[in-house]
């Protein structure tokens, strides 16, 4: 279970720390934290630190274990949008730490693959340009190298993908279905007119709200 800061001197010191960290870590990422709140939604009560600024995440958990919210984006919406997203990012929470670190190694390591292996095209391609190589030489290592990269985003999105199917089905047992629902069918209309590389990067993390119902009526 979670710790409620200020019980003893040692959670003192360890929600110091995640405090310390989540501070600076929203500061590296050009998102300093703005206000602290404990916010309660139901059964649920944590600790939620507020970013001001503009962006398009209405809230992320840290590698802290810390929840933040966007009150730029959340601010002018309906207070469940706020609940729902606080639920969310509280699920991500109780993930236990070691698994949380390995997601983020798993993730880390996509995003550098997949860096490395548009290096790799483009320096082929290149070489084929100036002459230094066959085409039969570059279509192989081009090909090879979208193989790599493919296999590498696919294992890394199953990591993103059961991570947020976990948070979603920690939302959902919090605020129940039709709560759940409704709140998604408000979130879907919004996000209509976002970008299409932004569209893609939900279709690809989120699962479909109908799909984590299911499993929450299979569970039940
Ligand atoms: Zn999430």
């Amino acid at each position: 279970m979670h710790k409620h800061c200020a019980e003893s001197d040692s959670t003192v010191e360890y929600c110091g720390i995640r405090e310390l960290g989540t501070r600076f870590y929203m500061w590296v990422f050009g998102h300093p934290v703005v206000e602290e709140e404990e916010l309660s939604v139901g059964e649920v009560e944590e600790k939620v630190y507020w970013a001001g600024d503009e962006g398009f995440r209405a809230g992320h958990s840290t590698i802290f274990n810390t929840i933040t919210l966007n009150q730029a984006v959340l601010d002018p919406l309906d207070d469940r949008i706020t609940n729902y997203v606080f639920l969310h990012e509280y699920g991500h929470t109780t993930v236990p730490w070691p698994l949380r670190m390995l997601f983020y190694a798993v993730w880390l390591t996509t995003v550098v693959g997949i860096f490395g292996a548009v290096f790799v095209v483009l320096t082929a391609i290149a070489e084929f340009l100036i002459g230094q190589s066959s085409l039969v030489a570059v279509a192989g290592r081009v090909v090879g190298t979208l193989i790599g990269a493919f296999l590498f985003g696919f294992v890394g999105y199953t990591f993103v993908r059961a991570d947020e199917l976990w948070a979603d089905y920690v939302a959902l047992q919090n605020l129940g279905v039709e709560e759940f629902k409704a709140i998604h069918e408000e979130r879907e209309s919004r996000d209509r007119d976002v970008s299409l590389l932004l569209k893609i990067h939900f279709w690809l993390s989120y699962p479909k709200p109908e799909t984590v119902i299911r499993i929450s009526e299979y569970r039940d």
